[in-house]
């Protein structure tokens, strides 16, 4: 238990919490305490992800997703480069298999191209395979910016130089509720109480509880959607050289199953999108009473499975069949095969779902005295994690002034 009073704590140490905490204590002298319940960093979406670093093709224009995706995606290579640590800017392509993909396609190539993208090519059916000989489509994207990296040897790294500059990080450590006094805030954890001047809750699938612990209505509500993964057999990762995604479906903010060569090895084929019963669900079984009846009690969910409960069948027969979910990889690759591919792991993602039933399209940041929260950060904050730790950070930097 600590009683003294610390400047900043940080909830939550994923890649957007420890990212904050490390440009934190790289800019100013202010202590900085991360708490993270599991007992190591990025045990949770920025763990299971598919380390990919995005190029910003898919973002609109102007939105928080498209400057931080595109600002932060350099900043993620030039912080690999500069702490030894593997990626490879490989580029990958996107597949439009089907006539009606075409507007979509353009559409996505504006997109690129209005977010600063220079190395985005069209690509004839014919020439996908310049890139993917196994890879089958009508049309395509070359796009040169997209790499590969793993998420959790990054968070690590930052967490090494926030403990070199002094920075704390108390793991097992969850962040239970809060006092207020008029000079300072009280944290209660699972490891005692610890003074602070400022919050900032990262929460990730918790960020919504979180604010509400701290009596911050965010208007909103983290739904957890599991993304499972298969990967290809040994003698199988031939047939992907390093990226083929296909085009996504406008309506959701997922980017539809794909092919992701690896940094740390292998080819994954996924994720999908299924609603998970459990916020930190990772399989069919997790099942929590508590996170489903607050997720049925949100007026958002309902009005968002009145709108897209066709979409969520098709996720759970896709999620229950190899078969259907071999079908939408064969869409890429027409030689794979259900033999081909054996279970791979899976992510939960924290997606922010609106009251009025709209998925939360943007990064969401929110103030309240003495605080700030993230509540929404879903994909692509891995890449983005550099840019929105240092607006959060400047934030913070601003509140204690
Ligand atoms: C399947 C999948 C694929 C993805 N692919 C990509 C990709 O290729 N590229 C990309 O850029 N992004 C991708 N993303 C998105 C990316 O992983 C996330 O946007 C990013 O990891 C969010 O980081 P975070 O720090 O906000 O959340 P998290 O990594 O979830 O961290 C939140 C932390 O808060 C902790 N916590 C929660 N509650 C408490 C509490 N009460 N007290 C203390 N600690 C608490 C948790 O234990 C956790 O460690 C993907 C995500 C998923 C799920």
């Amino acid at each position: 238990m600590s009683t003294s009073n610390t400047n900043i704590i940080i909830i939550g140490g994923g890649i957007v919490g420890m990212a904050t905490a490390m440009l934190l204590k790289q800019k100013t002298k202010y202590s900085v305490l991360v708490i993270e319940a599991e007992s190591g960093l990025a045990a949770h979406q920025t763990g299971h992800n598919s380390g990919v670093i995005h190029s910003g093709l898919y973002y609109k224009p102007g939105s928080l997703k498209a400057k931080n995706c595109v600002e932060g995606r350099e900043r993620m290579y030039r912080f690999c480069e500069e702490n030894n640590i593997k990626h490879d800017r490989c580029g990958k392509i996107v597949v439009a298999t089907d006539e009606s993909e075409i507007p979509l396609l353009k559409m996505l190539e504006e997109r690129g191209i209005a977010n600063g993208l220079k190395g985005i090519k069209k690509l004839h059916g014919e020439e996908l395979t310049e890139y993917e000989p196994h890879a089958a489509g009508i049309a395509g994207l070359f796009v040169a910016e997209t790499g590969i990296v793993d998420y959790t040897p990054v968070t690590n790294k930052y967490g090494e130089i926030f403990n070199n500059n002094d920075g704390e990080i108390q793991t097992n450590c969850r962040f239970l509720s809060l006092k207020k006094d008029s000079s300072q805030l009280v944290v209660e954890t699972t490891r005692g109480e610890f003074n602070c001047s400022l919050l900032v809750n990262c929460g990730g699938l918790y960020s919504d509880r979180i604010a509400r612990l701290c009596g911050v209505e965010p208007g909103l509500q983290i739904i957890p959607f599991r993304g499972e993964y298969y990967k290809l057999r040994k003698e199988k990762e031939y047939l992907v050289k390093n990226l083929i995604y296909p085009v996504p479906d406008p309506k959701f903010p997922f980017l539809g199953v794909h092919y992701t060569r690896m940094m740390k090895g292998g080819v994954e084929a996924g994720p999908n999108a299924v609603l998970a019963f459990k916020r930190e669900g990772y399989k069919h079984t997790d099942i929590s009473i508590k996170d489903i009846s607050q997720m049925f009690s949100f007026s958002g969910f309902w009005k968002m499975a009145a709108k897209h409960y066709k979409m969520g069948f098709k996720e759970f027969y896709r999620s229950l069949s190899k078969k259907a979910f071999v079908k939408s990889l064969q869409k890429l690759i027409p030689e794979i095969r259900e033999e081909d591919i054996v279970p791979g792991g899976a992510g939960v993602r924290a997606q922010a779902l609106e009251k009025d039933g709209k998925l939360t399209d943007d990064f969401r940041i929110v103030e309240a005295e003495k605080m700030i929260h993230v509540l929404n950060a879903p994909s692509p904050a891995a890449t983005a994690s550099l840019s929105i730790g240092d607006k959060i950070s400047e934030l913070a930097i601003y509140r204690l002034k």
